[in-house]
C-alpha cells in the first residue's frame, strides 16, 4: 500500500496529514499527487468525497514551499495559487482543508466569497496571502476594486467546473483566466464532462493528464435503499423513519427551494428540528444552519443540490432523497455526502410512482438495482387522503388531477408518461407527472392560495397573479 511519504510529500506536510488522521492516500490522491508535484496540468474526473481536495491542494502547497516565509511584509506574501469553486460552502471547506494541510508551514491562505461584506476581506488581502480560494464573482469584485493582484499566480485550480458551468460562471471564469500569467500549472476537476467543459479544459489546460476516479460509481460503503411511497405520504414517512430509527444528522435533498423550505417547516411542526439551506438563504443563514447541523444541535438539514454541493461533514451518516434527482449523476453526488473516506453511510430514497423513471436512470448509471423496502403502513398505493382516481385512459394530453385534494403536492402534466414498475407500484396512477416542487409556481395548475402567496413579492403585489 502506498503511503503519503512515498508520493514524495515534504515532512511538514506529512506531519499535518498524520495529525488529521490521513493514513493512506485515496486513489485520486495516489494518481494526482506525483504528477502535480512535477507541475503537470491535470484534468480530473472526480466527485466530492473521493479526496480530491487533498489531491490538488497537497502538491500545490508543496510547490509553494520555496515561497513560505514568516515576514510581516505584504510584499513577501503574494497570491501564488488561485482555487476557484462554484459555491461559498465549497470555498470555505477547501480553504479549511488548506489551512489544516499548511499547519506546519508558513504559507497564508484566505477564502473570499460573495454575500458577505467585502470590507472584512480587504485588510487580510492587503496583508498578503499565498493561497486564495474564491468564488468567481467575488474574486472579480476584488479585481475591480484593485484589492488584489493576480500577476504572481503560478497555479490555478478549478474545482467542480461542471457546477460552475451550471451556475453561469463561464464568462467570469474566462475573464479571470485572462488576468493570470500565461506560465502556470492548471488543474481542473469536474464530475461530468459536457461539451462546454471539454472546451473550457482545452482552452485552459496545457496538454493535461486525464485522471478518472470512480466516476459515476456510487460509493461502495454507502448502503442504498429505496422506499416506494405515495407522494403525498413522503413527509409522514420521513418523519416516521427519523423518529422510529432515531436518525440524527440527516441530510435531506429536495428538488426545489420552495420544497426545501416547506419540508423543513413541516418537519419542525412534526417535532423534528430541521432547517433549510438553498440559494435564496443569506450567507449568514446558511452558515448558521450548517454549523448547527454539524454540531448535532439540529437534526435534519433540508437542502437543494446546489446548496449541498461540497458540504463536508465527517462521517455524515444519512442522506435522504426526498425527491429523486432528475439527473442521475446528481444522485451519485448526493449520496457521496455520506460514506466518505471509509466511513459507512446510508442513502435512503423516497420514491413516488411518478419518479420511477428517474430511479431507472439512476440504476442504469450506477450499474446495480437498489434494494427496495416497503415500509409497513406506507405502502405505495396508500395515500392518506381518499380517492385515487382510477387510471385514466391513455390520452395524448394527460388529465390533470381533480382539485379536491387538500395537499400542497400538485402536479403538472408532462408529455411523456413515466414507465410503471408494476412490482413496486401496483396502485393505479393518474397522469404521469413530476412533483409540484419541480414546476415553477406560475405555471402550476390551479395554485392554492396559501402557496401562491409565498411567491408574491412583498414589494410587488401585482404582476405575479396574472
Ligand atoms: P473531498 O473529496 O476532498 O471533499 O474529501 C472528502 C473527505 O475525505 C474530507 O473529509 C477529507 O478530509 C477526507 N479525506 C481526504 N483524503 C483522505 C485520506 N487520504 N484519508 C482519510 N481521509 C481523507
Amino acid at each position: 500500500m502506498t503511503t503519503f511519504a512515498e508520493l514524495g510529500l515534504a515532512p511538514d506536510i506529512l506531519r499535518a496529514l498524520d495529525e488529521m488522521g490521513y493514513v493512506t492516500p485515496t486513489p485520486i490522491q495516489e494518481q494526482v499527487i506525483p504528477l502535480a508535484l512535477q507541475g503537470a496540468d491535470i484534468l480530473g474526473a472526480a466527485q466530492t468525497g473521493t479526496g480530491k481536495t487533498a489531491a490538488f491542494a497537497l502538491p500545490l502547497i508543496q510547490r509553494l514551499l520555496p515561497f513560505a516565509n514568516t515576514s510581516t511584509s505584504p510584499a513577501k506574501h503574494q497570491i501564488r495559487a488561485l482555487i476557484l469553486t462554484p459555491t461559498r460552502e465549497l470555498a470555505i471547506q477547501v480553504e479549511e482543508a488548506v489551512q489544516a494541510y499548511t499547519k506546519h508551514v508558513p504559507l497564508r491562505s484566505l477564502v473570499v466569497y460573495g454575500g458577505v461584506s467585502i470590507n472584512t476581506q480587504i485588510p487580510i488581502l492587503k496583508a498578503g496571502v499565498e493561497i486564495l480560494v474564491a468564488t468567481p464573482g467575488r474574486l472579480l469584485d476584488h479585481v475591480q476594486n484593485k484589492t488584489l493582484m493576480l500577476t504572481q499566480v503560478n497555479t490555478l485550480v478549478l474545482d467542480e467546473a461542471d457546477r460552475m458551468l451550471d451556475m453561469g460562471f463561464m464568462p467570469d471564469l474566462k475573464r479571470i483566466v485572462a488576468l493570470l500569467p500565461a506560465q502556470r500549472v492548471n488543474m481542473m476537476f469536474s464530475a461530468t464532462f459536457p461539451e462546454e467543459i471539454r472546451k473550457l479544459a482545452d482552452s485552459i489546460l496545457n496538454n493535461p493528464t486525464f485522471i478518472e476516479v470512480a466516476r459515476n460509481t456510487a460509493a461502495v460503503n454507502v448502503t442504498q435503499v429505496v422506499h416506494p411511497v405515495h407522494h403525498e405520504r413522503k413527509r409522514q414517512l420521513l418523519a416516521h423513519l427519523i423518529k422510529s430509527r432515531d436518525l440524527r444528522q440527516v441530510l435531506v435533498f429536495t428538488g426545489t427551494k420552495l420544497g426545501c423550505n416547506r419540508l423543513a417547516n413541516e418537519l419542525n411542526k412534526l417535532g423534528i428540528h430541521a432547517d433549510a439551506i438553498h440559494g435564496d438563504k443569506t450567507q449568514q443563514e446558511r452558515i448558521k444552519a450548517l454549523e448547527a447541523f454539524k454540531a448535532g444541535t439540529m437534526r435534519v438539514l433540508v437542502a437543494t443540490d446546489v446548496a449541498a454541493r461540497g458540504i463536508d461533514i465527517e462521517a455524515l451518516p444519512f442522506v435522504v432523497n426526498y425527491d429523486l434527482p432528475h439527473n442521475a449523476e446528481d444522485y451519485v453526488h448526493r449520496i457521496g455526502r455520506t460514506g466518505r473516506a471509509g466511513a459507512s453511510g446510508e442513502a435512503i430514497s423516497l420514491v413516488s410512482e411518478a419518479e420511477t423513471r428517474y430511479l431507472k436512470d439512476i440504476e442504469k448509471l450506477i450499474g446495480n438495482p437498489i434494494e427496495v423496502v416497503i415500509v409497513p403502513g406506507f405502502e405505495p398505493g396508500a395515500a392518506d387522503v381518499p380517492a385515487y382516481q382510477p387510471r385514466p385512459p391513455r390520452a395524448e394530453h394527460p388529465v390533470e388531477r381533480s382539485a379536491e385534494r387538500p395537499s400542497a403536492e400538485r402536479r403538472t402534466p408532462r408529455a411523456k408518461p413515466a414507465a410503471s414498475r408494476d412490482t413496486l407500484f401496483d396502485a393505479p396512477y393518474e397522469s404521469a407527472a413530476t412533483p409540484a416542487e419541480d414546476t415553477p409556481a406560475l405555471v402550476r395548475p390551479r395554485p392554492q392560495r396559501q402557496v401562491a402567496a409565498l411567491f408574491r413579492s412583498p414589494v410587488k403585489s401585482d404582476s405575479a397573479d396574472q
